[in-house]
């Protein structure tokens, strides 16, 4: 049993890695530029052109949080560290406060407060992607006649639950009138996840109208704490949803969130199709996980056990480290 289809992030193509990555049987790419372009193809590897964010540096306004969450946000990014401090010293003080916050990364929080390090722009305002479309416009602008497609990440909220500014609780107390519903958490998961949907569908419709041959793949992050599952109500073809995160999980919940991304990929629109994603960070001084090839393996069995045959990965530079690469080539590699 091996994977079929396998999609890398962050992809570092000299001629060598591109060589690696391809044994490592990996099929699509994300690719930042025309030498990773050429490489892909080169070594039979889909190139997914740019990646598309929604961050506050294309002009959009940045998400509001409870001021809970801005305190934490700030701890965690070390907004109050002396700059002159080195990066690595740094670093060493933002991995600690990490683990003491119990800190993950845009995965599924394990206490109250959990937000991303940096703030993602407010999508729901931008009614007619006036803002997105400019970007979205600059990334297609030079897009090879042979990409793939494009890639979207980060489209999600920067407290894993809604964005507080006044167009957005605007938005909100509108939907409860008119849905007649009171303000539960039930609502605002129903309204922050409906826009999360219709935002994503809006880029969609957006990339396809320049490009319709451009197939759309998707990581669903940072993740929603409603509903950690939504993906399927978005028409991205290949669908990435978290069925283990950097930080290790029961072999019961992979196989469940397998599943559940496997065969439900379909609920609502016909073209998607379901790709498990796995995080790996191979550095053990990171405060982001840590998994051993070991791990890694048995991550893919329960995977390959549960019906998964499409895989995604990040962070990708770690696919080509010694060991891991075995591993991937065992489970994914064509040979
Ligand atoms: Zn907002």
């Amino acid at each position: 049993m091996k994977f079929r289809q396998f999609f890398s992030w962050n992809y570092t193509g000299n001629e060598q890695r591109a060589a690696k990555y391809a044994e490592a049987g990996v099929t699509d790419v994300l690719v930042c530029n025309r030498k990773q372009y050429d490489l892909a193809l080169k070594y039979g590897m889909r190139p997914y052109w740019k990646c598309f964010t929604p961050s506050v540096s294309i002009g959009l306004p940045p998400q509001v949080m409870s001021p809970d969450e801005e305190k934490y946000q700030e701890y965690i990014s070390g907004k109050d560290l002396d700059r002159k401090l080195s990066g690595k010293e740094r670093l060493k003080i933002l991995h600690k406060r990490r683990i003491e916050k119990q800190h993950r990364y845009g995965g599924e929080a394990v206490v109250e407060i959990d937000t991303q390090s940096s703030k993602i722009g407010c999508f729901i305002s931008d009614k007619d992607l006036k803002i997105t479309g400019k970007q979205l416009d600059l990334l297609l602008k030079d897009a090879p006649d042979k990409a793939e497609g494009m890639a979207l990440d980060f489209i999600g909220y920067t407290n894993h639950k809604g964005c507080y500014c006044k167009n957005c609780l605007a938005a909100y107390k509108k939907f409860l009138a008119d849905s007649k519903l009171a303000d539960t958490p039930e609502s605002k998961g129903c309204f922050y996840r409906d826009r999360l949907a219709a935002y994503y569908n809006a880029v969609i419709d957006y990339i396809k109208s320049k490009r319709p041959d451009f197939k759309i793949i998707i990581h669903v992050y940072p993740d929603f704490r409603y509903d950690h599952l939504y993906g399927n109500r978005i028409k991205a073809d290949y669908c990435g949803q978290t069925v283990a995160w950097y930080f290790k999980w029961n072999q019961k919940k992979i196989e469940k969130y397998t599943k559940f991304v496997i065969e439900r990929a379909k609920d609502y629109y016909a073209n998607v199709e379901g790709m498990p994603f796995i995080g790996l960070n191979a550095d053990k001084n990171s405060s982001l996980g840590f998994k051993t090839p070991a791990e890694v393996e048995q991550e893919l069995k329960i995977i390959l056990a549960a019906g998964g045959r499409t895989l995604m990965v990040c962070n990708g530079s770690d696919i080509i480290k010694d060991g891991y690469w075995e591993v991937f080539r065992k489970y994914c590699g064509k040979k």
